[in-house]
Order: C-alpha cells, then structure tokens, then sequence
C-alpha cells in the first residue's frame, strides 16, 4: 500500500511544532487513503527513553500508524547495499576533510552556497593511502541543481552537490537513509517541516540514481516562537508533558493543533484540505 510516515529523531521529547508536522502528515496520508509509517531516525542524536516518550505522545494526540515501528538503526545492511551499489557503479568517493579543512578550502563552501568544494573527488590513489584518518564516503554527483515538485511550495529547484552517503564513523548518513527507507518502505508521500524543503533536491536526485520512484512533496509551515525563531524546547510549555502540567492534556493539546490549520476539532479528517493548509508559520506564544 501507498504509505505516508512520520520521521522523528529521538534526540528528547517532540514540542508542539513537531507534534503539529506529525499530524500534518497523518491527515495527509489519512485522506488520501495511504497507510502511515512511523520510523525512528537513530543514526545520530539519540536520547535514552525519548523514542517510547515520543510515540506515547504522538498516541496520546490522536495518531495512529501501521505495522510495527521502524529502527533506522536496524536497517544497515539496506542502506550498505545501497552504497554498494553507487560504488560499483563509480558514484562514491572517499573524503578525509574534517569539518574545519572544508570550511577553510580556497574554494570554500560559504561561496558555493554550503555545498562541498570537492576537495578529495581528485585524490589519487597515492594520495588517498597517505591519509590516515578513517574517511566519509560521498556521492560523485554529476549535476549541481535538481528540481523537486512541492504540494506547497510547487516547482523548487535546489543545490545539489558531493553529500556525504556515509559518515566517517562508518554509519548511514541521513540523505541516504531517508531515500533507501521511503524508497524500501514504498513512501510516495514526504510529509514533513518547511527546513528540510533544501535537502529534498539531494534526495530526490539520489532516489533516481538508485530507481526508486520519487514521493509527493508537501514541505509544511514551522511553528516558531514569539520572536519569530524556530520553535525550541527553551522556549518555555512547549512538550506534552509542559502542557500536562499547565493541566492541559493531550485533547486540548489536539484541539489546539487543530485549531492552528484551521480545522474542526471533532472532524480533522473530515475537514482536512490541502489546499487550505495555512502557508505561514504557527506562531506560538508561551
Ligand atoms: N528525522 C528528521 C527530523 O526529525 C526528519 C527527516 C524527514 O522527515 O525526512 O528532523
């Protein structure tokens, strides 16, 4: 079955913005007759407990999803197939930079609009055996710009450069794991918050290098705070747990969310319309 997903990092507990996003892409995927897939991003950022609290609070607001729970980190022999498969087709390459090299290049990433200058695509194999910190390995792109088709923000045209497909310490990174899973998982529907709307034309550009098809886009408003930044835990009752103990419980909390879109508390599903998804970010005021 077609599938949507919701795709959080357990890196602590999801705020209401991030609750919002998941419900956005419930609904999306709910009225559109896709199931709905809940994977756990852990390659990076996890926080002890914060996995069976987000789900617990994703239950506790309504949202249901189908099959078991999916672990990233469960998945690496998919997404080394994955590599493999770009390296034998001569689409990697080894990188030795460190984060300070890469920022410091002649050519360096400020002026290239943060894409990787390329300093070890060159390297020759005297060269790299002289190396002798363990590498990342990235794509050998052979395009700078890919465009992706957004339900909200329509043609986007993106940077597209050498990312890195698996990181120095030797796990998945984030663009080929995103792209193998939806691509494994039979995701045509790419849910999530308006700051990943940049990394969709490297994804997009991967998938089709691995033929896989490439999802519908909807890249949805952020919520931010008062003063117009991103929505942060510091920024004060933020979680369902803060709200909890202002004595708003998760009904109110899904009324409010509701609320935000402009739907009916009582109809979300029935009252759910792409079209008049609110084009501007949530502001929340604590
Ligand atoms: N795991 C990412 C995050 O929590 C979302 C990735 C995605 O939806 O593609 O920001």
């Amino acid at each position: 079955m077609p599938a949507g997903r919701f795709a959080p990092s357990p890196s602590g507990d999801l705020h209401l913005g991030n609750l919002r996003t998941a419900l956005l892409a419930w609904l999306f995927a709910r009225t559109t007759g896709r199931g709905f897939i809940m994977r756990i991003e852990d390659l990076d950022r996890v926080k002890s407990g914060a996995e069976a609290r987000q789900l617990a609070d994703l239950r506790a607001i309504g949202l249901d999803w189908d099959g078991p729970v999916v672990r990233q980190s469960e998945r690496t022999a998919l997404y080394d197939d994955a590599i493999d498969r770009l390296t034998a087709a001569g689409m990697t390459y080894e990188c030795f930079c460190t984060r300070r090299e890469i920022l410091e290049a002649p050519s360096a990433p400020h002026a290239l609009g943060g894409a990787y200058p390329g300093t070890c695509r060159g390297l020759s194999p005297v060269e790299r055996s002289a190396k002798t910190r363990p590498p990342a390995l990235r794509l050998k792109s052979d395009v700078t710009e890919f465009s992706i088709t957004d339900m909200i923000h329509g043609q986007f045209n993106g940077q597209v450069d050498d990312f890195v497909l698996r990181r120095a310490d030797g796990v998945a990174a984030y663009n080929l794991a995103v792209v193998v899973d939806d691509g494994e998982q039979g995701i045509d529907q790419v849910v999530r918050g308006d700051d990943l709307l940049a990394s969709s034309p490297r994804q997009a550009y991967l998938s089709s290098l691995l033929e896989l098809p490439t999802p519908t886009y909807a890249h949805v408003p952020l919520a931010l705070n008062s003063q117009g930044k991103r929505l942060a835990k510091r920024d004060g009752a933020v979680t369902l747990a803060d709200q909890a103990a202002m004595g708003l419980g998760p009904h109110d909390v899904r009324r409010m969310l509701a609320e935000s879109l402009e739907l009916d508390p009582s109809d979300l599903l029935g009252t759910f319309d792409p079209a008049r998804l609110p084009t501007t970010p949530w502001i929340f005021e604590t």
